[in-house]
């Protein structure tokens, strides 16, 4: 079984998407991690961000592994690793090159503890779009801007980061315009994806929704 999971940022896709991997057995591919991973090395190296080329280097030379050990690095959740993730990831050359190591994570997945999952559940942009447009069920998660940052706002707290609100805001709204604004895969629902707006819901109902779809899903196959 093959979920996609893709929304705004900060719309709660993780912690759902964490949840699903746990109850159905699936593999997890948080997507966003290959663009942090290329934005983090960008500012190791130094490059200029606006620098297409060295990006897209980056992107063709990164792997599974590389992408695992950048994850370590402290600014790679924090709102520069963020702010790197989505600049680069408007580059189409970085994209077509991140695209391949995306999908054939569905080739072999496997659980933490080495053994087979009975499939994957990713979570980004354009997963259900463009990297596993077959995918069994596609959601698309949303909420309003205010919401969103307010829930980053508070992670941003709990890990002690030092930010405004005013700031989170501005930058989720700085985000959603490059990811809806750009060319190459731009932020937008599959025509076949379910969309739920979380504005109004706490993650144990948004959860229990998403259950009952994959589960009347199950059953119909
Ligand atoms: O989801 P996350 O915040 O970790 O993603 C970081 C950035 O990577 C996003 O702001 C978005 O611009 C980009 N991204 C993307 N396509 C994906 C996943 C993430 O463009 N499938």
């Amino acid at each position: 079984m093959i979920i996609t999971i893709d929304g705004p940022a900060a719309a709660g896709k993780g912690t759902l998407a964490t949840y699903l991997s746990k109850k159905y057995h699936l593999s997890y591919f948080d997507t966003g991690m290959v663009y942090r991973a290329v934005g983090i090395e960008m500012l190791d190296k130094k490059e200029d961000i606006n620098n297409e080329q060295a990006a897209e280097q980056i992107a063709k030379n990164l792997t599974f592994l590389k992408m695992l050990e950048l994850s370590t690095h402290p600014e790679f959740r924090g709102p520069q690793g963020g702010k790197n993730a989505s600049i680069v990831s408007s580059y189409p050359s970085v994209r077509q090159a991140l695209l391949k190591m995306q999908r054939d994570f569905a080739q072999n997945p496997v659980l933490t503890d080495g053994s087979r999952a009975s499939g994957v559940v990713y979570d980004g942009r354009d997963t259900g779009t463009v990297v596993c447009p077959n995918a069994d069920i596609k959601l698309y998660i949303t909420a309003s801007p205010e919401v969103r940052a307010e829930r980053r706002y508070k992670e941003f707290q709990a890990k002690g980061i030092k930010i405004s609100y005013e700031d989170v805001l501005s930058d989720v709204k700085a985000r959603d315009d490059r990811d809806s604004k750009r060319s190459a895969s731009p932020l937008k629902p599959a025509p076949d994806a379910i969309i739920i707006d979380t504005s109004y819901l706490n993650i144990q109902e948004v959860i229990e929704k998403v259950c009952k779809i994959i589960d009347s899903q199950v059953k119909k196959s």
